[in-house]
């Protein structure tokens, strides 16, 4: 998607370890035109499969899974990263963050997620496939169907894409860093 890798070329900046960071447009400010950029090419990649849900993670999954979640008129949940003492009924699976080095759980209210949903799964960055891994616990333990993963950022030098792939899984990313290496963002064509 052009717009995104050019305005990941131009605003975004390389941290030690990896670590894109793009909070001038897409996680701690968001740029909403983009956003709604960012949904319609989603939109546009998984016409055709029949999606009844989109599912996140919090927090900086939310602002692209609601742009498509509106755009497709589809309800939007998104997991949590800690349990609500509100809610019982809940699926929950334990997560390990690259960004902040240590496991959490994520949550879900079985009242959202169920047998009859069919879910599209929409994050900010894939790295090395933790938090897609954890909601595809989630969705097991609901019974729910998978139909595909749509992430904002890949980094290809992580290898959650090839993982998520190989197990047959529909992902689609929208730019696709190929390296990082001496903070050099380098984007796949
Ligand atoms: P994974 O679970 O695929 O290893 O990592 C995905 C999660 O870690 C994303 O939801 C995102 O929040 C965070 N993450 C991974 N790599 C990066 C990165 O380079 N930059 C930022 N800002 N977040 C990242």
């Amino acid at each position: 998607m052009k717009v995104l890798k050019e305005r990941i070329l131009r605003d975004g900046r390389c941290l030690p370890g990896g670590i894109l960071k793009v909070d001038s447009f897409i996680n701690h400010q968001m740029d909403p035109v983009l956003m709604k950029s960012i949904a319609v090419e989603f939109v546009r990649r998984f016409a055709g499969e029949h999606v009844n849900k989109i599912v996140t993670v919090e927090a900086s999954g939310i602002a692209p899974a609601i742009m498509v979640g509106y755009l497709l008129e589809l309800p939007v949940v998104f997991a949590k990263k800690k349990k609500p003492s509100t809610m019982d009924n809940m699926l929950v699976t334990s997560v390990f963050s690259f960004t902040k080095n240590h496991s959490y759980d994520v949550c879900v209210s079985r009242d959202f997620l169920g047998p009859d949903d069919r879910v599209l799964f929409i994050d900010d960055f894939l790295a090395n496939g933790n938090a897609a891994r954890g909601i595809l616990d989630l969705v097991a333990q609901a019974g729910a169907e998978l139909v595909g993963m749509g992430f904002v950022i890949e980094k290809a030098f992580q290898h959650g894409g090839n993982m998520l792939r190989d197990m047959g899984i529909r992902v689609e990313s929208l730019a696709v860093i190929e390296s990082l290496d001496d903070c050099k963002i380098v984007i796949r064509e």
